[in-house]
């Protein structure tokens, strides 16, 4: 293809450490530049390594196609609709490859069908282009450093140089325009500033309030992906107010638009368990953040049946009311129904419960909850407290302590129905 665009700036002088880049992104670098395609790592790995963080993974942008890409890596998969990318697979490491794209603007009525804007949001982007048109069409300057790692340098297009060593988030062109073309970068520039600890350009700041309301026209799931990586950068307690500063809470999360102290210590709790290397799940601060609206709902509802059917009668509707926003996935809208449920079994300790409580495959996240909950006078630190000693006991001892807690034998009388766990 011919270049006609702006010629970048080369930076030799950069402080990349070699031994920290992937292997297997060099290789697929390697390969693709071998069959005579131009190809850079690109995005959030040059990013990091020029920051001496370590990447969490590592994107490849190039000439070739993705049915190009498919024909150097026969058994890589193209994924993607709105945005086609390829996977390419290398041991254990999935390797993101993108072709250069352009942006085409409103009045382009050139390859109709491969871009697609409806009331200025971009529903398709899959106009190819060269390597600098593909620079504009990022997001963030800082994002848009390509690192050719045959010659260890660093091509820079839009400025992101500065700006990283300012530590400076911008936007590259119009934010207004940018905001709207596609609302997810609000959520990008919220993540990313907490993330690396940097500071929002002027006009990427003001322009996010604005146009908060424009995150409702994106698909929930696509919202919840980037939530799940705003809870789980790391940074989520950061995250979390800037969410707020910028009036997005009563945007994304209608039923909590107030946050709670408990929210706030889910959410310390989260980054605490990430810097320790302890797993992690976006279920846990749903939960938390949902927890108020879910015991109004819980106490609005007539008791007819068990409780548990209440309870779960609640979660139900109110997990379905959030999904209206953002799409929670159902492996995470059970963990959060199940840490709710047993929140009122461990407050009854019924002795022919605890047992199944404590072997509940959700126990562990429930008491963590509950000592959230505790640390907030919710419940009596004594209740925490006795949930916490059970555990380090053995059988024989755990026994003592439950069977302390009924002092006189109550007549024992048949179960209608066994408890579930
Ligand atoms: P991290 O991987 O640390 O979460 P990242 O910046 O690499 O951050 P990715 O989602 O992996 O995020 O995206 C890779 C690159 O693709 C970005 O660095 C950016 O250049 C570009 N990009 C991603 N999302 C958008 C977007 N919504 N609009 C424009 N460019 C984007
Ligand atoms: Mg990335």
């Amino acid at each position: 293809r011919n270049r006609t665009g702006p010629l970048p700036r080369r930076i030799a002088s950069h402080k990349i450490p070699v031994n920290r880049i992937s292997r297997s992104a060099i290789r697929v670098v390697e390969s693709l530049r071998k069959a005579n395609y131009e190809t850079y790592l690109v995005g959030g790995c040059v990013r990091d390594l020029l920051l001496g963080l370590v990447p969490k993974d590592f994107d490849v942008a190039t000439s070739a196609t993705p049915e190009e890409v498919k024909k150097v890596f026969p058994r890589a998969r193209i994924i993607g609709r709105r945005f086609r990318i390829v996977h390419v697979r290398v041991g254990r490491e999935i390797i993101e490859v993108s072709t250069f794209r352009k942006q085409i603007g409103p009045n382009d009525a050139s390859n109709y069908n491969e871009h697609e804007a409806r009331d200025g949001v971009i529903v398709r982007d899959n106009v190819y282009g060269n390597i600098d048109e593909d620079a504009f069409r990022r997001d963030f300057t800082v994002n848009a450093l390509y690192y050719d790692p045959a010659n260890n340098t660093v091509l820079d297009f839009v400025k992101g140089m500065q700006d990283l060593g300012s530590r400076t988030l911008r936007l590259i062109g119009n934010p207004k325009v940018r905001y709207q073309e596609d609302p997810v970068r609000i959520l990008r520039a919220i993540r990313l500033t907490a993330k690396l600890d940097f500071t929002l350009e002027k006009n990427t700041e003001t322009a996010i309030a604005p146009a908060g309301e424009s995150l409702n026209v994106v698909p929930s799931a696509r919202l919840f992906d980037e939530l799940n990586k705003l809870f789980m950068s790391g940074k989520a307690e950061r995250a979390f107010e800037l969410l707020q500063k910028f009036n997005l809470l009563e945007i994304l999360f209608p039923l909590s638009s107030k946050t709670t102290d408990l929210v706030t210590a889910a959410l310390h709790s989260t980054d605490q368990r990430i810097a320790q290397e302890k797993p992690v799940t976006p279920g846990f601060i749903i939960a938390a953040l949902l927890w108020n609206h879910y015991q109004s709902q819980y106490n609005a509802l007539p008791t007819i049946g068990n409780p548990q059917e209440k309870q779960f009668d609640a979660a139900r509707a109110v997990i379905r009311e959030q999904q209206q926003t953002i799409a929670i996935p159902k492996r995470h809208a059970f963990f959060v129904r199940d840490v709710w449920h047993l929140q009122s079994r461990l407050e009854r300790r019924n002795p022919r419960s605890i047992r199944p409580v404590l072997e509940h495959r959700r126990f562990r996240a429930a008491y963590d909850f509950l000592l959230l909950r505790a640390r907030n006078a919710e419940v009596e630190p004594g209740l925490a407290q006795w949930w916490t000693e059970i555990q380090t006991l053995n059988p024989t001892e755990q026994q003592e302590q439950i069977s302390a807690l009924s002092p006189q034998k109550k007549k024992r009388r048949r179960r209608p129905k066994r408890e579930n766990a």
